[in-house]
Formats: C-alpha cells, structure tokens, sequence
C-alpha cells in the first residue's frame, strides 16, 4: 500500500497521469469512488478535437494527446472509430469564417469545399445548400464508454497499476492518503476529481470560483447504411469553440445567429455528430451553466439539438435510443488548471468541454514540470 503516486480519479485525466508515470516506472494507484469511471470521460463523444481548439496551449496539447491517443488506442485494441471533421457552414456568414480559419496555422492542413465538392467527398451530409465546408484530417473518435474501462485494464494488466475502485479519498497529508477503506501511502499524490469541485481537492479548488457546466446528449439510431466518413460539427461550432470564435469573422457572424438562432444560443447548443461502430450516432449538445445541479434534461432543447442534426446530416428518420446528462467544470481563463497546494500534491482539472482531447499531454506537462 505504499506507492511513488496516487492517483484520485479512474476518469481520462487520472488514467493519463497512471499511464505517464507507470511508463516512467513508478508503482501506482488510482483511488475512483465509484465502480467504473461514470463522469464526463464516458458520457463525453469520444471526439478527440484538434482543430477548432483555443490557439497556444489547448491546440498544441490536443494535437500531441491526438498522437498519444493512437498509440494508446492500438496498444489496447481500442478502435478508432473514424478519423477527421467536416465542419459545414451552412448560414450566411459562416463561409468566411472558414476561409479565415484556413488561413491561420491551425487551418493549414484543412481542406475548404464548395457545397457541390463537399457533397462528392462526404454524401452522408446536407451540404445542397452550405455556404462552404472545411474537412480537418486531425481527429480521431473512440467509444468513450468502452474505452476508459478498457485503458484501465491495460494499464493494471500490462502497466502494473493498482486500481481501488468502490472507494472515496477523504483526506490528503502526503504521504498519507486516507481513503474511506484504509490508508494509503504515496510519494506523490495528484487528485484528479473532474466535476467533484467541493470534494477531496474542495479546499484548493474554492479558490478559483469554478463552476459546473450541464450538457445534453442523445444517441440516435439513423437509417440502415448510414454511415459518417467523419465527425461533424456546424455553424454554432464556429461562435463556441475558441479557435473559429477568437477570430474577427467569427464575431461578426455571432451577430447574425444572434438574430436567427437566438433560442439555440441561448442553450449554449451547437452541433457535434459522431458515430460507433453499430452505426448509431452520438449528438449534441448544449450548455447550461446556471443550471448544473439539476439532473433535469429539457426535450426542448434535445428537440433544437436534433433540428440542427437534422441540417447537418443527409438522414429523414431517426430515432432516439438514449438520453443523458453531463457535468464539466468551467471558469478558468486557460482550458486546465493545475494547482499545487503542497510540494507533493497536484490538483488537475480540466475546466472546459476538451478533457478527452488534451488529458494525456496535461499529465506529460504536470510530470515534466513536478
Ligand atoms: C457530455 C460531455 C461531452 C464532452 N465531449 C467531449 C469531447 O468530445 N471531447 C473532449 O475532448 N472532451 C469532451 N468533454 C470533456 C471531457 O469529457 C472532460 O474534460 C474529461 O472527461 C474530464 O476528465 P476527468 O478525468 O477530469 O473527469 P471525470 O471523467 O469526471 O473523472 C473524475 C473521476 O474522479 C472520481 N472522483 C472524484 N472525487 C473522488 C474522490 N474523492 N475519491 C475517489 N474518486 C473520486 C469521480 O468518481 C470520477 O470518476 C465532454 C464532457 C461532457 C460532460
């Protein structure tokens, strides 16, 4: 029961940390409450995004957690369901986006499409009547909630990690972790509690005012044969993920959904459609900030999530096989905070909707600069 780091946390972020450091050498535990991970990092879309992320850190982080990813996913015979983005513009305005996108270093390997050369490479998608569409060949997607059980195996079958599942850490006086089964001892300890903001890591984290963002999502089974070449984002995308909206056209365009997609902005809704292997199709979402705690989901807003699916992809008939909720924290200027309340201790979170995208280069900066 004595190891070089405990890790608190089975989400992405915690195994990211166990797989560095046990590539390392170090003998390591995690410590998750529940009996599987159950928190964003399986409710998520398993989409790992690299274009669209914020330009600087988030952007060179996703592209090497992108990389990360791949090795990770074939040594563990995880499948990568498929590969790459098509962002389709489909109202006035969104055209320019795109093109000034494509301009800058992160667009420098994008494709830009008309809506008929969009429509030969990507039949799957409604593009009659896009503006433009950009295709990104950086992304990868895998089936979140058969991945992270299937990572944690891994990493204790191959990597020699210990895994204490079913059991809270209560208390942290490195090297003394007290959980609610018994006392651990770690040299280093790094609390990765995801949305739990008043728990174990509450006395570090309340000084940052952080707060929880809820997201819909639904799975959707589409007609027999549909099959995506891609994931597929849309307008609204280009207004919320940081690296179209930092740009001037973006600001511009933001205008015009104001005027025409206000009840949709208002959700914090923009369009993200990704398929697995049985050929369902993950779709979203929206965002509440002022609404976390409640577990309450709107058909209002799966309804609006659904209409803009409905755009984006060539589909007449859906059905919804599922529903759920998400929680991420949100409130801090860069996309991750990392503290260290004590010479032993880290405490990371991940404070915007791009964990699954970024959390294996976190863990390389966090043990490259302990
Ligand atoms: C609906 C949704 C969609 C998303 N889509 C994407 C996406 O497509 N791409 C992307 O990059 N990101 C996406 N994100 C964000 C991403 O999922 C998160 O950033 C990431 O999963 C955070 O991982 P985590 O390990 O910090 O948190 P979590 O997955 O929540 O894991 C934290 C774990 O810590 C455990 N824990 C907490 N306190 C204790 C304690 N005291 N003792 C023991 N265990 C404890 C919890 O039980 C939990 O299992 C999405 C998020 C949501 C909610």
């Amino acid at each position: 029961m004595t190891f070089d780091l405990i890790v608190c946390g089975a989400g992405i972020v915690g195994l990211a940390h166990a797989y560095v450091a046990s590539r390392l050498g170090l003998r390591v535990a995690v410590v998750e409450r529940d009996h599987h991970a159950v928190g964003a990092s399986i409710r998520n879309f398993g989409f790992v995004t690299v274009t669209g992320q914020r330009e600087g850190a988030t952007w060179q982080r996703a592209r090497r957690s992108r990389d990360v990813w791949a090795e990770v996913a074939q040594a563990c015979r995880i499948p990568i369901v498929h590969r790459g983005l098509w962002v389709l513009g489909l109202r006035p305005g969104s055209q320019a986006v795109l093109e000034a996108f494509c301009q800058t270093e992160m667009g420098a390997e994008c494709q830009l499409h008309d809506a008929a050369s969009a429509g030969r490479l990507a039949p799957a998608l409604r593009t009659q009547h896009a503006q433009a569409a950009m295709y990104s060949p950086h992304e990868l997607r895998v089936e979140s909630r058969e991945a992270i059980p299937k990572l944690a195996a891994w990493l204790a079958e191959q990597h020699g990690v210990t895994f204490c599942y079913g059991e809270s850490v209560l208390e942290v006086d490195a090297p003394r972790v007290r959980t609610s089964r018994r006392v651990l001892h770690g040299g280093r300890v790094v609390l990765c509690p995801g949305a739990d903001l008043n728990g174990v890591a509450g006395a570090t984290l309340g000084a940052f005012g952080l707060k929880l963002t809820r997201l819909q999502m639904l799975r959707v089974r589409p007609p027999a044969g549909f099959r995506l070449p891609a994931a597929v984002m849309s307008d609204l995308s280009l207004v919320r993920y940081a690296g179209y909206s930092a740009l001037p056209q973006a600001k511009t365009f933001a205008q015009s959904l104001q005027v025409d997609e206000a009840e949709s902005l208002q959700h914090g809704i923009h369009l993200i459609a990704v398929q697995s292997e049985d050929g369902t199709l993950v779709v979203g979402d929206s965002h509440h900030p002022d609404s976390a705690a409640t577990p309450f989901t709107s058909q209002r807003v799966d309804a609006l999530i659904l209409r803009h699916m409905q755009e984006a992809l060539a589909i007449d008939q859906h059905e919804v096989v599922e529903r759920w909720a998400g929680w991420y924290p949100v409130g801090h200027a860069d996309d991750c905070l990392v503290a260290a309340p004590d010479p032993a201790v880290r405490v990371v979170v991940v404070t915007s909707g791009t964990g699954a995208s970024t959390a294996f280069a976190i863990a390389e900066e966090v043990s490259r600069t302990w």
